[in-house]
């Protein structure tokens, strides 16, 4: 006889983790697929991750996603990683199978359905990232996955972004920080990947008036979801697509990787995630 409680237990651990948009999300896909399952928040702190997650590993648990500030630790106790995980160096999904321990990144795969669900084609011409932190590192990863044509780097530390560079896209062009300005002209693609933007955190600031009029302006951050680098883009009359779109993105895959299918359609997962954030305080 199997435990009282939900037959399939996930979850998402971070510290800090009340903020996480993803148990809200999983609850209204797990009512609408109609299974007997939970997905819950666990907050663990930085020093107790691996004991944690080694012990839920030997659990019924079906697997957790991790954020901040668990994605390196979740990689290095794993028994075995995925391609993309591997590639990025952090793992914001792990699943227990045949007692081993199981790392995938599915940033990357969410970032690239977000610009599909906002019919960019990454493919189209030069991308310029900014940022050189973990959001960075899938985001490169997916662009170079997708073909992109050619990869312009800047990280207010050099020395960070050259690692990346070195790491995932050896070709990518690296701007100072001071003269990103001038990384605009002719650019297809402007991803900011900095924490610049986030709620309490001053805006990414670029001069709008190097780009050309069809380029897209795509924001990693999603609290607030209207950033003041969205907000200048679009005044400059370009297309934006916010931070929304690749939270949900690598949560379908997660959701999958726990339930064995996809995610019910009758949600409407944009929606639910909208009334579930804050305007910017
Ligand atoms: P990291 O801490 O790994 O990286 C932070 C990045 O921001 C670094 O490149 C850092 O530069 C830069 N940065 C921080 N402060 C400043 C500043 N004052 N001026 C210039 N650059 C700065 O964070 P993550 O990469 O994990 O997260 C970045 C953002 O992406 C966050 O807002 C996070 O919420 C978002 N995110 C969104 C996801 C989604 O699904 N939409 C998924 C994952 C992340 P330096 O190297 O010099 O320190």
């Amino acid at each position: 006889m199997r435990p009282a409680g939900p037959a399939i237990r996930a979850g998402v651990v971070g510290d800090p983790i009340a903020h996480s948009l993803s148990p809200g999300l999983m609850a209204a896909w797990i009512e609408a697929a109609g299974i007997d399952a939970q997905y819950s928040p666990y907050r663990v702190a930085r020093e107790d991750a691996e004991t944690f997650l080694r012990g839920l590993a030997r659990t019924e648990c079906a697997g957790v996603n991790i954020t901040l500030p668990h994605k390196h630790i979740a990689l290095a106790i794993a028994d075995r990683v995925s391609p993309a995980a591997q590639a990025i160096g952090a793992a914001n999904l792990l699943t227990f199978r045949d007692g081993q321990i199981h790392a995938d990144n599915t940033d990357a795969m969410g970032f690239l359905d977000a610009l599909r669900t906002g019919d960019v084609d990454p493919s189209r011409g030069p991308a310029l990232v900014l940022g050189a932190g973990g959001a960075a590192r899938a985001i490169l990863h997916a662009l170079v996955q997708a073909g992109v044509p050619e990869i312009r780097l800047s990280n207010r530390s050099r020395s960070n972004a050259l690692a990346l560079a070195r790491d995932l896209a050896p070709d990518a062009r690296i701007h100072d920080w001071g003269d990103r300005d001038q990384a605009l002209p002719g650019v297809a693609l402007v991803v900011n990947a900095t924490s610049l933007g986030l709620s309490g955190v001053e805006d990414l600031v670029l001069d709008w008036r190097n780009a050309p009029g069809d380029a897209v302006a795509a924001d990693s951050v999603y609290r607030p979801l209207q950033t003041g680098f969205l907000r200048d883009a679009a005044r400059q009359e370009l297309r934006i697509i916010d931070g929304l779109g690749m939270l949900i993105g690598q949560a379908r895959p997660s959701f999958e990787a726990f339930f064995g299918f996809a995610p019910p359609t009758q949600i409407d997962a944009r929606a639910l995630l909208l009334s579930h954030l804050e305007p910017k305080s």
